[in-house]
């Protein structure tokens, strides 16, 4: 029996990921810049919020994900501002015929503190997204016990429903009755 589909009519999807800070860069989170005295190395611009929001939604319609479709070994995504990745997600997921209903986020990190900061998070995840600021989750913990306080992580669980106007597949015509013969 077939249980999923394109014609599924919502989606979840999780994503992750993490950094490690390193002195002299920028700290972005959420596609804003922080006031911090180290940033997050590695792929493009390091928002790891970003990165795990855009798996997140690939995961949901089964994309390829974010190392698959910008490869950090390729020069070109050097430095690069996430939100290119974000808005490709988004484009398709809306190609598949979803949008999304909201957002949820666990940010760990030893510093800096982030609830002085999470309205504005919040409202540029949202504004990014396209979605209420009410549909955007975050949560900020500490790494306690884990011994990772010169890293940046973060969950995401994103949920995507199928649009109402968007073509839906043609439906299996059940098989007609075989009539009785007397
Ligand atoms: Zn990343």
């Amino acid at each position: 029996m077939r249980i999923c589909g394109p014609g599924i009519r919502m989606r979840i999807g999780h994503g992750f990921d993490s950094h490690e800070f390193r002195p002299g860069i920028p700290l972005k989170i959420g596609g804003i810049v922080l006031p911090h005295d180290k940033g997050l190395g590695g792929h493009s611009d390091g928002d790891v919020l970003l990165h795990a929001i855009t798996d997140a939604l690939l995961g949901a319609i089964a994309a390829p994900d974010i190392g698959a479709l910008f490869p950090p070994s390729d020069p070109k995504w050097k430095g690069a501002d996430s939100v290119i990745f974000l808005r490709e997600a988004l484009k398709r997921v809306h190609d598949a015929g979803y949008s999304v209903a909201n957002v949820d986020s666990s940010l760990i990190l030893a510093a800096p503190k982030i609830g002085p900061h999470a309205t504005a998070i919040r409202t540029r995840v949202a504004e990014l997204m396209g979605l209420h600021c009410d549909c955007v989750g975050l949560k900020a913990k500490t790494p306690e016990g884990l011994n990772l306080d010169n890293a940046a992580i973060a969950h995401v669980a994103v949920l995507l429903q199928r649009r109402r106007n968007s073509p839906r597949r043609p439906r299996h015509k059940p098989a007609a009755k075989k009539k009785f013969r007397k």
